[in-house]
């Protein structure tokens, strides 16, 4: 791999001005993130988007209301796929009273109908909705789909959200539960300016530990990410971007066999190599909801590297696409069709 040599355009002190349109684009926070439960909040002007709700109601609730929100102002939230650290039966209980959409791919749907009898109310109602494009707009953001491997019925995705803020075209990144590396997910990766991904195990410390074989059999060829693993996905995508990240936040890091201290002294040492030490990487948490992820308008690190794809030639093209092909996506659109 050549390493592209990354010019530092900063700023560590914002005018009032930059903190003004730092403001107007989307801020990420981790509501938490263990094998006992995920959720992350992506907001972006009025747009509320949460990728998982693997916890209690009451959970997710208060740790919003942490960052000024409460579960109602939720515009949608995207499943990616249907182990029980993602999908919490009572969440989606209290979406389909709120009314809150629940987006998914339509085999994840099918799979969780089968799976809970009574989410077929859920569907009925049409608050859980089969993703039909790869392409979903959300109030003002665009979230794209990307697959996953990982070894849960039904699939396992990604989702990369765009949106439009006075800083340009912003794109956010949300990966965990990733058994390996594909194409498909560095070049989500890639051109994200804040990425979640998952930095599970220290591959030692999951060899050391005292799980059956199999276990660790299948968290390392289906499961999930070692440190080396996920730092490794970011690097491969940074080589094919125009700029780097400005926040890479380590997600579902086990409880057993890693810590927070070994994903991101990984993580960092591998930043280090592409000269990307300013890359600012966080620390994402079990029970607690992790720092507010947001994109500064003072710094902008380039790669020199054209840009991957003309993106937002891409973009606008699937805007089109999406808006002829569905209807408004807001809980508040009198389009939904309810049964009661
Ligand atoms: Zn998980
Ligand atoms: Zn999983």
């Amino acid at each position: 791999m050549q390493s592209p040599s990354v010019r530092v355009h900063a700023g560590n002190g914002m005018s009032s001005q930059q903190e003004a349109l730092s403001a107007r684009c989307p801020r990420v926070t981790v509501l938490g993130s263990s094998s006992a439960g995920n959720g992350t909040l992506v907001r972006s002007g009025a747009t509320s988007i949460l990728i998982d709700c693997g916890f209690p109601p009451e959970y997710i609730n208060g740790q919003m209301a942490d960052v000024g929100l409460k579960l109602s102002d939720l515009t949608a939230v995207f499943i990616t796929h249907t182990h029980g650290d993602h999908v919490n039966q009572m969440f989606v209980r209290r979406a389909l009273e709120l009314r809150i959409p629940i987006f998914c791919p339509t085999d994840i749907e099918l799979h969780l109908q089968t799976q809970y009898t009574w989410m077929a109310r859920a569907s009925h109602r049409g608050v859980l909705r089969p993703i039909m494009n790869d392409c979903t707009e959300v109030g003002n953001c665009l979230v794209r789909t990307f697959p996953v491997p990982h070894d849960s019925a039904g699939g396992c995705f990604g989702y990369s959200i765009f949106s439009e803020s006075p800083l340009g075209m912003k794109k956010v990144t949300v990966a965990t539960d990733i058994a390996f590396a594909t194409e498909s997910i560095i070049d989500a990766v890639a051109e994200s300016d804040i990425v979640v991904i998952e930095s599970n195990h220290d591959l030692e410390m999951l060899e050391n530990s005292g799980r059956p074989v199999w276990l660790k059999k299948r968290i390392r060829e289906r499961g999930h990410l070692s440190n080396d693993e996920s730092a490794d996905i970011v690097l491969r995508a940074i080589d094919r971007s125009s700029h780097v990240p400005q926040t890479i936040a380590l997600a579902h890091v086990s409880q057993q066999c890693n810590t927070n201290a070994f994903a991101v002294q990984s993580m960092r040492e591998s930043l280090r190599k592409l000269d990307c030490e300013r890359v600012t990487v966080a620390e994402t948490f079990p029970f607690t909801r992790s720092a507010v992820f947001s994109i500064s308008a003072g710094q902008k690190h380039e790669t020199g590297v054209s840009c991957y794809s003309d993106l937002s030639a891409e973009l606008q093209f699937r805007k089109t696409v999406a808006l002829k092909q569905q209807t408004s996506l807001t809980h508040k659109s009198t389009r939904l069709v309810y049964d009661s």
